[in-house]
């Protein structure tokens, strides 16, 4: 069997000209403020691609650039000012965050319905209670990438290869959301292989290159690599992809696959936070 190649990019390009095509017919923009602290490599690329996607769909967007020596106080304050400022429907603090700032204080001072990213720890209580406000955009690229095959999760055996908070918890627990029977494997997991080649289903999200092989994958599963590695100056993913395509039915590349959709999904939560804002007002 050869893997169907699930082309993230196309399907992102089609969703962010139709959130384009939104955008046009509104008379107030949506308002994305992203802040980058710090100067590291991979966050400058990560925050430009959003900004540059922002801007193509004629949104309204922002960036604050702040010294990496910043303290935590001066930060809030920002997060303050664009918590209370109406042309600013979604704010984006880029992480990692430098080490003298406490990192889950920083996520938790925006206010619920601009946490575009889904990174509150009200955001993320609301997707593991199944209400959802606004879930991480990683997450929500994977569900719909997969959806993209026309296979339904319901009743699958899905296995998650990594349990972050911002990538591999929510990613289980949207799965869970969708009935699928959801195995999550970390670091400490034994036999990593005995679950993933059970996965109808498999999402890599640890950040390890070619930590899936051809052996570990079951045939005709659908695999979806989010990892993002730099390997001799090239990207590559968490999947041997020249190889486990020769068992999947379907697989996301890198790049191509799991990034472009993210920026989608972000533009959207930032459409969600534009009419989350209108309710508060009322
Ligand atoms: P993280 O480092 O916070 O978490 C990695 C997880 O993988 C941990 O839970 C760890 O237990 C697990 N893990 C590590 N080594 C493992 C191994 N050998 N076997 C099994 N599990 C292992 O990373 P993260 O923020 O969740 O990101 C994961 C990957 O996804 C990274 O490569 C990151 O760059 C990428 N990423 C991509 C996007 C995107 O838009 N495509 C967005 C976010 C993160």
């Amino acid at each position: 069997m050869t893997a169907k190649i699930i082309d993230g990019k196309k399907i992102a390009d089609r969703i962010l000209n139709d959130i384009k095509g939104k955008i046009k017919n509104m008379k107030e923009k949506p308002g994305l403020a992203i802040v980058l602290v710090g100067n590291n490599p991979a966050s400058e690329i990560y925050v430009s691609s959003k900004e540059k996607a922002f801007k193509e769909v004629e949104g309204y967007c922002e960036r604050h650039n702040l010294s990496k020596d910043i303290n935590e106080m001066e930060l809030l304050n920002l997060l303050n000012r664009l918590n209370s400022n109406p042309k600013v429907h979604g704010i984006l603090v880029q992480l990692p965050l430098p080490e003298q700032i406490d990192e889950n204080l920083i996520t938790n001072s925006i206010v619920p319905h601009k946490d575009v990213d889904g990174f509150t720890s009200l955001s993320l209580g609301r997707l593991f209670s199944g209400h959802e406000i606004i879930a991480p955009a990683t997450a929500r690229a994977v569900i719909h990438l997969i959806e993209s095959t026309g296979i339904k999760i319901e009743g699958k055996n899905a296995v998650v290869v990594g349990r972050s908070n911002i990538v591999g918890k929510p990613v289980a627990m949207m799965l869970l959301e969708k009935n699928a029977t959801v195995t999550v494997c970390h670091s400490k997991t034994k036999n990593i292989s005995e679950h993933t080649k059970k996965a109808d289903i498999l999402v890599a999200a640890a950040g390890k290159p070619k930590l899936i092989t051809k052996e570990m994958v079951k045939e005709g599963a659908v695999v979806i690599d989010v990892g993002i590695n730099r390997v001799n100056g090239k990207i590559t993913g968490d999947v041997d992809f020249e190889n486990v395509k020769e068992v999947a039915g379907f697989i996301t590349p890198v790049p191509g696959g799991v990034g472009p959709m993210t920026i989608a999904m972000l533009m959207d939560n930032t459409l969600k936070a534009m009419e989350l804002a209108e309710k508060v007002r009322h």
